[in-house]
């Protein structure tokens, strides 16, 4: 890591298996990064806990989404890739953070207020969650943090914190930028609404093929007789084929759709096809690697060893300034 390239930073929490919406909204074009930036990516286990009530979820699903890094092609000694958790110094940045963090600005945070509005249950680490992201920005010293158009907010109270503690005790913590992807993907799920676990019409990344294929055909289509034309531009089928399938294909699926004669199951059959061979030799790799828990432990044992040697200087200068000396 010691190129003169510039430093991206993500974070992915663990609340379940990985699905296409993650792999085409996140892991994609966190790869893509690679090619440009230094990048860290680690595995946000703190951040899973606000709702994250298994610990044997947790350990599991971290494993797996090692194995889903190393699967994708993450070069893991060009780049860092760790477990939150390993780098247990977040947690007492964060608490300086928190020192010089206004309760109004929390109260602003999205994700706090939404969840005011459902009236859902809130602890702590929920309302608290933004210092512990900034925490782990700001410790590793990212020029740049890759997020959606809608998580701006994130970027500015990072920017927010850093500025305070700049203010009280001079320049000593670098501010980040928001690298802000305008396309913002939402992949529509099984149901049509936005693919998530929490309305259960996901698609597993790397479930197997039958698995693949039962989810794949169980996609809502109308009742539309198979003699009748149908239209493959706008339908869900359409929209998920057009991350997967080439445009040639696409129009020729669309073209014989029009037709007439051939149902939505056909379709989906079509469908199940280019995703499952988009993804069958990433699932290998990944079954490969995931039965080697010595080399996904050890992955994480070389990741908190680098994420530390970054971690330590900052938060070393924050002690020195705070008057922990
Ligand atoms: P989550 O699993 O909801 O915590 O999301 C983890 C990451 O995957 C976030 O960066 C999301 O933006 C992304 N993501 C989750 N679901 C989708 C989706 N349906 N479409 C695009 N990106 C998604």
């Amino acid at each position: 890591m010691t190129t003169n390239k510039k430093r991206s930073l993500t974070g992915l929490k663990v609340t379940g298996n990985l699905h296409l919406g993650n792999y085409l909204g996140t892991l994609l074009p966190a790869l893509e990064l690679t090619k440009t930036y230094d990048c860290i990516y680690f595995i946000a286990d703190l951040h899973s806990l606000t709702t994250q009530r298994d610990g044997n979820a947790l350990a599991t699903q971290t494993l797996d989404q090692v194995a889903t890094w190393l699967a994708l092609g993450l070069d893991t000694d060009k780049h860092t890739l760790f477990r939150q958790s390993d780098v247990t110094e977040v947690t007492e940045f964060a608490w300086y953070l928190s020192c010089v963090t206004g309760l109004g600005l929390l109260e602003k945070a999205h994700a706090y207020k939404d969840s005011l509005a459902k009236g859902l249950e809130i602890n702590h680490g929920t309302f608290a969650y933004p210092v512990l992201m900034a925490a782990d920005i700001l410790m590793y010293e990212p020029d740049v943090v890759p997020v959606g158009k809608d998580q701006k907010q994130h970027i500015e109270f990072t920017r927010d914190m850093a500025g305070s503690l700049n203010a009280l005790y001079g320049e000593i913590l670098k501010l980040p930028e928001a690298l802000i992807d305008e396309r913002v993907m939402i992949i529509p799920g099984l149901d049509g609404q936005k693919m998530s676990k929490s309305y259960n019409n996901e698609v597993p990344l790397f479930c197997d093929e039958k698995t693949l294929r039962k989810k794949i055909m169980s996609i809502k289509t109308d009742s539309t007789g198979l003699e009748e034309p149908k239209t493959l531009k706008g339908s869900l089928v359409g929209d998920l084929y057009t991350y997967f399938g080439s445009v040639a294909q696409f129009d020729d699926l669309a073209g014989r759709l029009q037709k007439g004669g051939l149902g939505w199951g056909h379709a989906k059959e079509e469908l199940f096809q280019v995703i499952n061979e988009h993804i069958k030799e990433k699932r290998d790799r990944y079954n490969e690697f995931r039965k080697d828990e010595a080399l996904l432990r050890n992955e994480l044992k070389k990741g908190a060893e680098k994420a530390k040697a970054l971690a330590h200087p900052t938060l070393n200068r924050v002690r020195h300034a705070l008057g922990f000396r």
